[in-house]
């Protein structure tokens, strides 16, 4: 099986995964994965990620030309592309709809709450963006811009979006996401939650065992 057909495959099993796991629903989210040769597959607009095949998936240039498809690309392509370009060091993008993130979203109340020591390991920041109109440049440019220097990003009144060296490791730090989201919520219901000192924070960044870790799901979904 080719590099390519191995990534159209994974791109359903991730679809799959984040159906099953209620991260989204109907036709809502995206997903994407860079190839070797520096395109871009990403998912048909429209299609439901819980039952999309293989042959759906759409191939583009990172310039947004079309190069096989029989469907018009996610509206969502204009910001991937502009991540794939801007961050050398990602190779896959998911964006869903979790109910709990989508909670905070719609409240407008920030996820960036360093309390958790996974999620400081393994996603880092999780900047908030404000509203903007899905679908348009400014929402792109607004998407690209706060995810510059982060791996996942919490918007206002719609959703979220991880990025990762692989599809397994932006569908586990979206995973996470919804589960932190959870801690959040019951941490405020039992009157916190209470933050890690910044001395901390940077001693988790850094734990040699946690790295060997990342570079696992790293080298195991190539
Ligand atoms: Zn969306």
């Amino acid at each position: 099986m080719s590099e390519e057909d191995k990534l159209r495959e994974e791109l359903c099993r991730i679809g799959r995964r984040l159906y099953e796991r209620h991260l989204t629903s109907g036709a809502g989210g995206s997903i994407s994965a860079r190839t070797s040769k520096n395109e871009v597959l990403i998912k048909p607009s429209g299609f439901s990620l819980a039952d999309m095949q293989p042959e759906n998936i759409i191939k583009l240039s990172l310039k947004g030309e079309v190069l096989s498809g029989r469907y018009p690309p996610s509206t969502d392509a204009p910001w991937h592309l502009m991540i794939y370009e801007m961050r050398t060091d990602i190779n896959a993008i998911v964006h869903a709809h979790p109910p709990i993130c989508g909670g905070f979203a719609c409240a407008g109340v920030s996820l960036d709450i360093p309390t958790f020591t996974e999620v400081i390991i393994q996603i880092g920041r999780i900047p908030f963006m404000e509203y903007a109109t899905p679908t348009t440049m400014d929402y792109a440019i607004k998407v690209a811009e706060h995810l510059k220097n982060a791996n996942a990003l919490l918007m206002k009144n719609h959703g979220i979006i991880t990025l990762g060296s692989n599809l397994e490791q932006a569908f586990q730090r979206a995973e996470l996401l919804e589960d932190f989201a959870k801690m959040i919520l019951i941490a405020k219901i039992l009157g916190g939650p209470i933050l890690l000192p910044q001395e901390e924070i940077n001693k988790l960044r850094t734990l040699e065992s946690e790295k060997w870790r990342i570079k696992v799901v790293e080298e195991l979904y190539r």
